[in-house]
């Protein structure tokens, strides 16, 4: 754990060494959770939306995809239910002012009960040695049978209070645990109320709730908005999807661990409708659709599970989370939600406007229900660049930092470095770079010793690095260096294009996924 911590503040310190992430508005000490994405970062972002877009959109002729305003009416958020619903317990201690997630306190609680167990179950391991069985230690140790008890009543009394909306119980439960704050160490609580996570703002001139308008807290309602003009301009026939890349704002209680909380950030999102009843086999197909799409990254199958929810949204008939092993631990990645009829029922109740979609095999008319896959786009990033991350050992006794990034989704795919600046090697490497620069975004870096220029390619996930010699100018061969392996071969100029594209193109990554 300790160590995991520090890989993310390594993490963190590089990203900003090398211009993938900054603090934002640093010079005024940032602001709190927010950040911005140098000059890699939004290279590697793009790459990433890339490969989400051609994947759902590009692969999938019954997917199109739309880029709809982050303002929407008003009354959008009234029919979703995110004005009356979109919640967090929040409670505040007297003692340290500071502010936490009622649901996060009791959660952490669990947590070191759970912990509890854990090391009980250690110890019983190292008491029996061989002999141990871990199933019936758990049935039958007195401590753990107690405790797991304890963790069972507690979830019991947290999902009732939740999920009737008792603020009272949940602030009881609080005390009856004799829950303290982390940084007073007192049990001064305040009531729980209940936040409301969207931002508000005004629309013109005129304040007053008439021109209260929020900033989209999902990119999702954009679409719901816009079935009917989609379906009808894109003669789309169910079952059909419209996914979106967009920015969406929470206003957080705790907003903590990097991009991974943000108040301000990025969804990829992707609504399929189906045919009423029909949902519960797509919501299985959407599923392992994405499950490959990550793993086909190759940053480690065993990085990703699923979790279904047990608390399901008001909106919801099935959801489960595709959860990625952070340096933070597992955390939720994306969301996979079959979300039935709900939206587009509500937004024909307000709007007063039919939502249904004409049925021509079954000569009849319904309102589609809908299966939905949410991805977040910084958390996709932050996936990324904690699996690539590695501070590798090598084998004449020194260190390298190297960004181990799926190729095709590095900020660039190649580095043009002429060995010494001078008998024409530049002129020859501009000549290279010109000729890759259309299809690929390459670097061009000539100074310092050949040695350390790999080494800043390896640090910022340059796939391959590309060196003009002498023999260059005789042969039309270069050497090509491996960011991985770290091998070199020598190859023709001619070649170059062929390479690259075998290595980091988006064929060479999307290929598998069309395969059945
Ligand atoms: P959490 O439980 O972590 O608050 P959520 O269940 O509210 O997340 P969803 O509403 O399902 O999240 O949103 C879909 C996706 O959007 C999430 O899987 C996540 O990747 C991303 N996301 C949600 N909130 C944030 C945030 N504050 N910062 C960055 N990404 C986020």
């Amino acid at each position: 754990m300790e160590q995991n911590q520090d890989k993310l503040k390594d993490i963190i310190s590089h990203s900003k060494e090398y211009g993938f992430i900054f603090p934002s508005s640093e010079i005024y000490d940032g602001l709190a959770a927010t950040y911005d994405y140098g000059q890699l970062g939004s290279e590697l972002k793009n790459n990433i939306k890339t490969y989400w877009w051609k994947a759902m959109v590009q692969i999938h002729e019954n997917i199109v995809g739309i880029d709809a305003a982050i303002f929407m009416h008003p009354t959008t958020w009234k029919a979703s239910g995110h004005v009356d619903a979109f919640n967090d317990p929040l409670i505040d201690n007297k003692d340290s002012k500071k502010r936490y997630r009622a649901d996060v306190l009791l959660e952490e609680h669990i947590e070191k009960i759970r912990q509890k167990i854990e090391k009980e179950v250690e110890k019983g391991r190292n008491r029996f040695g061989d002999s141990f069985d871990d199933a019936q230690f758990r049935a039958t140790n007195p401590n753990v049978v107690r405790n797991t008890d304890k963790i069972s009543s507690i979830e019991e009394r947290m999902k009732n209070a939740l999920e009737a909306n008792d603020l009272e119980g949940v602030r009881n439960l609080i005390i009856d645990l004799e829950i303290v704050c982390p940084i007073s160490g007192s049990k001064n609580w305040t009531e729980v109320r209940q936040f409301n996570l969207m931002f508000s703002t005004e629309l013109g001139s005129v304040a007053g709730d008439a021109s209260t308008i929020y900033l989209r807290p999902e990119t999702a309602q954009g679409i719901f908005v816009n079935f009917l003009n989609v379906q009808k301009s894109g003669r789309m026939k169910i079952p059909f999807g419209i996914a979106q890349i967009g920015k969406a704002f929470r206003n957080e209680i705790v907003a903590r661990q990097f991009i991974f909380r943000m108040r301000e950030f990025e969804q990829m999102e992707m609504q399929f409708f189906v045919r009423p009843g029909e949902e519960m086999k797509w919501y299985e197909y959407w599923k392992e659709a994405r499950a490959k799409w990550h793993k086909n990254l190759g940053l480690g199958d065993q990085l990703y599970r699923f979790h279904d929810h047990i608390k399901l949204a008001h909106y919801a008939n099935a959801a489960c989370d595709i959860e990625y092993n952070f340096p933070m631990g597992f955390k939720e990645l994306e969301g996979i939600h079959s979300r039935t009829d709900f939206d587009l029922k509500q937004h024909e109740q307000f709007s007063g406007k039919k939502l249904q979609f004409f049925d021509p095999e079954l000569n009849q008319s319904y309102v589609p229900y809908v299966v939905e896959t949410s991805v977040g786009l910084d958390r996709m990033f932050l996936a990324v660049l904690s699996a690539a991350f590695q501070n590798e050992k090598l084998e004449d006794g020194s260190e390298r930092i190297v960004l181990k990034i799926p190729a095709a989704l590095a900020p660039y795919k190649a580095a043009i470095l002429p060995l010494i600046k001078k008998d024409g090697l530049p002129e020859k490497a501009r000549e290279i770079q010109k000729l890759l620069q259309l299809d690929y975004n390459i670097q061009y870096d000539e100074k310092d010793a050949i040695g350390r220029r790999y080494r800043r390619q390896d640090a910022i996930g340059t796939p391959l690095s590309i060196t003009v010699d002498h023999q260059t100018l005789e042969d039309n061969t270069v050497t090509i260096r491996d960011r991985d392996t770290m091998l070199q071969e020598r190859v023709s100029v001619n070649e170059l294009e062929t390479k690259i594209a075998n290595k980091a193109s988006w064929k060479s990554i999307l290929n598998d996924l069309i395969k059945n």
